[in-house]
């Protein structure tokens, strides 16, 4: 039987999961069907079971599933463990490994295919919710000089950063230190980024928050993880001079990551980043 995966969520429709690995099964000669399942609200953990009952191998998890992800898992990486969210699961024996590739997926994405290295860096990361939470590990075991977490509700920004330094030295997996981690809202927002990555919803209601005019270093990125369409948050920073890239690069990073973790083989993602930005 053909080895069969899957990305759960709701919606699932719009998902660019099922064409990113086609291409990278085709790439890596692997025998395997990826489909997108629409899993209902309240029935993520029994959508799941089925799944696996007819002979899935593994699975995608996107919104809103990545806790309950979190908890169906009976094994976690380290970056699972510290993000509180999974985006793939893979299915073993006795019970189901949970890993988080969506920090992994940015951080190559930043460092290896747009060249920015993050050492030393000024981060600023805006937002507090799943997609922050699952990339602060990684950026932090890049060595920058700081992070900044910056939200809406500053209490869930400090609450953030409260978490991630409780773990520093912590559990063997946990190599960073977290001294140069440190949250807010926006009012509290001082000096100049390297680095400034929007992780919040608000480029999906066409949105920008409020940042200072002078958030930008000179030769700063800024990341919007959101992809598909010009932001708001985007268009701020070209005004004022900063580099930009979309989340695209990181949407097939984080793919490529759980493929090798399936297959155990690295895909070539940029040929697949240029196809989807060609369609
Ligand atoms: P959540 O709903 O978990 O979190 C949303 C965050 O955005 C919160 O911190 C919220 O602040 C903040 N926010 C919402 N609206 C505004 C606004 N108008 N101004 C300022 N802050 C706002 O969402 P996720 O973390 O799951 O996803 C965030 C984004 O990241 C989405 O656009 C998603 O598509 C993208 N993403 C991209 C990925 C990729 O591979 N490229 C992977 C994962 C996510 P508050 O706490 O105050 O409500």
């Amino acid at each position: 039987m053909t080895d069969s995966y899957a990305v759960f969520g709701n919606p699932i429709a719009h998902s660019k999961s099922p064409l990113i690995h086609a291409e990278f099964a085709r790439q890596t000669g692997q025998e395997m069907v990826y489909a997108a399942l629409l899993a209902p609200l309240d029935g993520f953990r029994e959508a799941v079971s089925a799944f696996r009952a007819h002979g899935g191998r593994g699975a995608n998890v996107t919104v809103p599933f990545k806790e309950q992800a979190y908890a169906l898992a009976t094994r976690l990486t380290a970056r699972a463990q510290a993000a509180g969210a999974v985006n793939t699961l893979q299915f073993e024996a006795t019970g189901m490994l949970g890993d988080n590739t969506d920090g992994a997926g940015l951080v190559r994405d930043l460092v290896v295919n747009l060249e920015f290295s993050l050492a030393d860096k000024r981060i600023l990361l805006m937002g507090a919710g799943g997609a922050a939470r699952g990339v602060i590990l990684p950026l932090l075991e890049q060595q920058p000089a700081s992070v900044f977490v910056v939200n809406r509700t500053s209490a869930r920004a400090v609450e953030l950063v409260n978490h991630f330094r409780s773990l520093e030295g912590g559990a063997p997996g946990f190599r960073f230190a977290a001294s140069g981690l440190q949250g807010g809202g926006y009012e509290s927002l001082a000096g100049a980024f390297d680095l400034v990555v929007n992780a919040t919803a608000a480029s999906l209601a066409g949105d920008l928050p409020p940042l200072p005019e002078d958030v930008f270093a000179p030769n700063a990125l800024a990341y919007d993880m959101m992809y598909g369409k010009d932001t708001p948050f985007l268009a701020f920073a070209r005004a004022r001079g900063a580099r930009t890239a979309d989340g695209l690069g990181m949407l097939v990073e984080q793919a490529a990551a759980a493929f090798e973790l399936w297959r155990g083989v690295r895909p070539q993602t940029a040929p697949v980043i240029q196809l989807l930005r060609e369609a």
